[in-house]
């Protein structure tokens, strides 16, 4: 199966630092990528830069130039552990305009197509250093909707800071309860308001939402974990699912 796995600012990056969760990430996909395509978009770019240069990013300009200092930074991280399991791994950055159009996005498919036939594993993020406001996506949460449905992915599975989606913000309501399976996704869900756990962090629960209902009404599931908790991810490959929010 053509996997597509989307990794948040929030599991990568731990008090402004990269985090070693980024090598038990690497093991996984490296694991599962002797019985699967693996496709990973990454978020962390912003984040990387501003371990090198800590300039204010409320500025856009400034969050651009951090992405674009990041994104070498982020790639060197993803490509010398890849190496440890002899896998190449390629760097695609893509606007929202690239799935514009299906011609666009064919274009942009077959050049993936050939990535995977060679086994290597692209590693995918937004152009966020020269993207302008009306093309971005602004989060790669649904970057990695888009990804997976366009890129005829039969899955996408999101590692967050949280291990699954609750029936109300489980940072602020300790009542608050997991859920495991989703079928609909209401309306007022995605009312409710963005609540990014990190200050990179740019998506929070109701771009995940949007994800999961983009990929919904077209079939395709959606799982969404704890970054911090791989097991989960390989039981649920194996038909077990007993942790994480499975949206489908
Ligand atoms: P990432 O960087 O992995 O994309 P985000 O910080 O953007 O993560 O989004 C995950 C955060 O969304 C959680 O840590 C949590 O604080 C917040 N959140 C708000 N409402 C919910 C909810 N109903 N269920 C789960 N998480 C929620």
């Amino acid at each position: 199966m053509r996997i597509v796995f989307k990794v948040g600012t929030a599991t990568l990056y731990e008090n402004g630092r990269l985090s070693d969760r980024i090598d038990k990430i690497v093991e996984l996909l490296s694991e599962l990528n002797k019985n699967h395509e693996i496709i990973l978009v990454s978020s962390g770019a912003v984040g990387a830069g501003y371990t090198k240069c800590p300039l204010d990013k409320t500025k856009l300009e400034n969050k651009q130039a951090l992405a674009a200092i990041g994104q070498p930074l982020l790639m060197r991280e993803y490509k010398e552990r890849f190496h440890k399991y002899d896998i190449t791994v390629a760097q695609v950055l893509v606007t929202a305009a690239d799935f514009d159009s299906r011609k666009r996005s064919e274009n942009a498919k077959k050049m993936i197509n050939v990535l995977l036939e060679n086994n290597v594993i692209p590693i995918i993020n937004e152009n966020d250093s020269v993207s302008v406001e009306e093309i971005i996506f602004g989060d790669n949460d649904q970057l990695s909707a888009y990804v997976t449905y366009y890129f005829d992915a039969g899955l996408l599975i999101m590692l967050s800071d949280i291990d699954a989606f609750y029936d109300d913000n489980p940072k602020k309501n300790k009542n608050a309860k997991p859920i495991k399976k989703v079928t609909k996704i209401k309306d007022e869900w995605l009312n409710a308001e963005c609540d990014p756990n990190d200050k990179f962090a740019t998506g929070g629960i109701v771009t995940k939402l949007k994800a999961a209902k983009f990929l919904m009404d077209k079939n395709i599931p959606m799982y969404l974990t704890n970054g911090n908790d791989l097991n989960s991810v390989r039981e649920f490959l194996k038909g077990n699912h007993t942790k994480g929010t499975l949206f489908f």
